[in-house]
């Protein structure tokens, strides 16, 4: 099934478990995280960075992404993460994205909700939903002093004027996490979250989930984290074992290569959909 994340979010919400968003790069990437999906019985996201996107080519990543999961039981959406470059997000919406998500956290609240609200407006009109951020999420190089690092957070009562007057379809809140690899211990903000999630009626998304730890994860989850971003993770996977693969074999063998990367994938997200309680969730 190649559906938008309205329903699956909303199921995850009232559920009590939270979906597994991963940042793919390609084919092989796509394949092994529908492939694990589908023998847990679990609802997917397959998100895509601009990169990616700018990179492969957001038609062609349809094309890849949608036969897969017209071809599967469990719900498979295809989004784009951190949109902020409209044109390639309409674009994304034109050729068959499922969802899109258009960050303007950086920009001041008028401006992120004017923004988010016509996007809003387009995506809706292709039954595409529509994730936005407030607050500034951060990555773990961005070494942000204590008075920045509170500034960043959202503000629960900004949250629900964003998700109001908007019309976005989810939130991501900034409450302490960040992109890549955590260096310390991060200092996640639960009772801000909870806050949010109370006062705002949509689906929540956490970002930067590689490196949380296991009750970390479950915390959120039982707070209502309905969506959960994991970039990171998948690379290291990818490319960690693709590296040792190459140090193990004088010649290479591009399949055995592959198969390896692809195993090593599955596992990732196989561990992570299992954390966020999503295994088990579609009856087929
Ligand atoms: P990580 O790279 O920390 O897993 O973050 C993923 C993310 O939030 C993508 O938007």
């Amino acid at each position: 099934m190649f559906v938008n994340m309205k329903s699956m979010l909303c199921d995850a919400q009232n559920g009590g478990y939270a979906v597994g968003a991963f940042n793919i790069v390609n084919w092989l990437t796509a394949r092994a995280v529908i492939d694990e999906a589908i023998e847990l019985q679990s609802p997917v996201i397959l998100q895509t960075s601009q990169s990616t996107v700018r990179q492969i080519g957001a038609k062609q990543l349809v094309d890849i992404v949608r036969p897969m999961a017209e071809d599967s039981a469990v719900p498979v959406a295809l989004h784009l993460d951190h949109g902020n470059d409209l044109e390639l997000a309409k674009e994304c919406i034109d050729v068959g994205y499922t969802s899109v998500m258009i960050d303007m956290s950086k920009r001041p609240i008028d401006e992120n909700i004017e923004i988010c609200a016509s996007i809003t407006e387009y995506a809706h009109a292709y039954n595409v939903t529509v994730e936005g951020e407030i607050g500034a999420i951060v990555g773990v190089e961005d070494h942000i002093a204590v008075d920045a690092r509170e500034a960043s957070l959202a503000n629960p009562q900004a949250a629900a004027r964003f998700v109001n007057e908007s019309g976005i379809d989810f939130l991501a809140p900034a409450i302490g996490t960040a992109h890549g690899l955590y260096k310390g211990t991060p200092k996640i903000e639960f009772e801000l979250f909870s806050e949010i999630r109370r006062i705002v009626p949509v689906p929540m998304v956490i970002h930067g989930g590689t490196g949380l730890s296991d009750d970390t994860f479950r915390r959120l989850v039982s707070l209502g984290a309905a969506k959960i971003n994991i970039s990171t993770a998948l690379k290291i996977a990818y490319c960690e074992t693709i590296r040792r693969y190459l140090e193990e074999t004088e010649t290479g063998n591009p399949l055995k290569q592959d198969y390896a990367a692809y195993q090593a994938v599955r596992e990732m997200a196989a561990r992570h959909i299992r954390l966020f309680g999503g295994d088990g969730r579609v009856k087929v």
